[in-house]
């Protein structure tokens, strides 16, 4: 996923919103074109991604997972 800024005037995809989109978002083919928004919108849907997505708690990536062969 990439997002870029928004070179074209455009009006931002968001429904109900006519600020001038500032970004864009390649959806590489989901849908047709790609999305594009307002920083206004920007800053709502991160507001509901950081909703959405709870930071867990911090678990060790590293599993003590090594198998120590014993060479007898
Ligand atoms: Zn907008």
């Amino acid at each position: 996923m990439k997002m870029q800024i928004c070179k074209n005037q455009v009006g931002c995809d968001f429904y109900g919103c006519k600020n001038v989109a500032k970004y864009s978002f390649s959806t590489k083919g989901f849908i047709r074109k790609d999305l594009v928004f307002c920083e206004d919108c920007m800053k709502k849907m991160f507001e509901c991604f950081s909703k959405q997505c709870v930071p867990k708690a911090v678990e060790s990536p590293f599993k003590n997972k090594k198998s120590k062969k014993e060479i007898l």
